[in-house]
């Protein structure tokens, strides 16, 4: 069945029309272009007849017990594992970094690839090109208050790289049953002597009944990051990724030229988390059903079926800078823009603040006192 096809290549070999060389996606043009000759190839996701429709989920428990099935790249390629992150680039065509794209350091070695990796079933394309990303950073740059005027001067764009980082995404639908203690509030009236008076006050009881209920709820594009090179903290900053209506079927054209992660949370692992996430969701969804203003003792019975899964990779354009002996990243979203990442604190300009802050309270104080 065509889960176990090796690769799908939903747009098909696209050699340049010019010369026959192997195109390239490029996210100014949002076109395929010809690295060797310049030509473009138009290209949209609305051209190619029943694209969409090749983007499927695989099934999970059949993925996990057949782990040999919809591997390969369905291209030559290249990889290297960084020896300070630990992140594993891919390189799809010829290209050899000098430096590891996430961290920049330049301690990377050959990453010798078992073969078992899984392809990605799909992609977000770069929408935001350098160009537009540079001008970003550097206006977000000068809205950091803090941050030193002489890192703003500098051209720190120069080690921007467009990377696609591993993603997984999971479907499934759940049915679940909760039972639970429902709380409702009450008032009494209690007296007691204070000081030899006689004192009344309300006192909050809570009347328990038992309840329960069911729902079911389907969950769509559950995401869980298989990166390794970005933190969590600043992909959650530059979230979300729209994955739902905009992919694109994985096809060599589109990750040749770029850098693309190899994942490092595997599919049982991603799996597992996926459940842990839904499993809290739905615990939220049957707390919200149950009645009352308090609530107890929320037992929660649920099965997930139809479980399914995609592998695939979202656009993050990438800086590393140094400044003093740290580095810092910065991680914008390839698709929407969003910037997110670290810099340095001026100490100077963060003292010069507190400083004045201090006067001003000082100032608000002694007007006070003259009152
Ligand atoms: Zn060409
Ligand atoms: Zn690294």
């Amino acid at each position: 069945m065509s889960e176990s096809a090796p690769t799908r290549v939903a747009i098909g070999k696209h050699p340049c029309p010019e010369c026959g060389g192997d195109l390239e996606w490029n996210a100014a043009r949002q076109a395929l272009v010809c690295p060797y000759c310049g030509t473009t190839a138009p290209w949209s996701p609305a051209q190619e007849d029943g694209a969409g429709a090749q983007i499927h989920e695989r099934d999970l428990i059949q993925a996990l017990d057949e782990p040999r099935a919809g591997r390969g790249w369905g291209a030559e390629r290249y990889e290297v594992k960084c020896q300070s992150c630990h992140a594993i680039s891919v390189f799809v065509g010829t290209r050899a970094a000098q430096r590891c794209e996430f961290c920049g350091s330049p301690s990377i070695v050959p990453h010798e690839d078992q073969g078992d990796a899984i392809t990605p079933e799909s992609l977000l394309p770069f929408k935001v090109s350098d160009g537009q990303v540079r001008d970003a950073i550097r206006r977000w740059y000068s809205s950091r208050w803090f941050a030193p005027n002489k890192l703003k001067s500098r051209a720190l764009t120069d080690t921007l790289h467009g990377v696609y980082l591993p993603y997984w995404t999971f479907d499934a639908h759940v049915s679940a049953t909760w039972t639970a203690e429902a709380g409702h509030y009450y008032y009494v009236t209690e007296t007691h002597t204070q000081n030899g008076q006689r004192q009344t006050r309300q006192v909050r009881k809570v009347r328990w009944e038992p309840a329960a209920g069911g729902l079911t709820h389907f969950f769509d594009d559950e995401l869980v990051p298989g990166t390794v090179g970005v933190g969590e903290g600043l992909l959650g900053q530059i979230a979300p990724f729209p994955t739902t209506s905009n992919l694109v079927a994985y096809a060599p054209e589109f990750v040749r030229g770029w850098t693309v992660e190899r994942y490092q949370l595997d599919l049982r692992r991603a799996a597992d988390l996926n459940m842990t996430q839904m499993e809290s969701k739905t615990r939220a969804l049957c707390a919200a059903q149950v009645p009352g203003d308090t609530q107890r003792n929320l037992q929660v019975q649920s099965q997930y079926r139809g479980r399914t899964f995609k592998h695939i990779l979202v656009p993050v354009w990438l800086v590393n800078y140094t400044y003093g002996s740290r580095t810092f990243q910065i991680v914008a979203n390839g698709y929407t823009g969003k910037i997110a990442g670290r810099h340095p604190l001026s100490w100077i300009k963060i003292t010069l603040a507190v400083l004045a802050a201090l006067v001003v309270l000082i100032l608000v104080l002694a007007y006070g006192q003259g009152q």
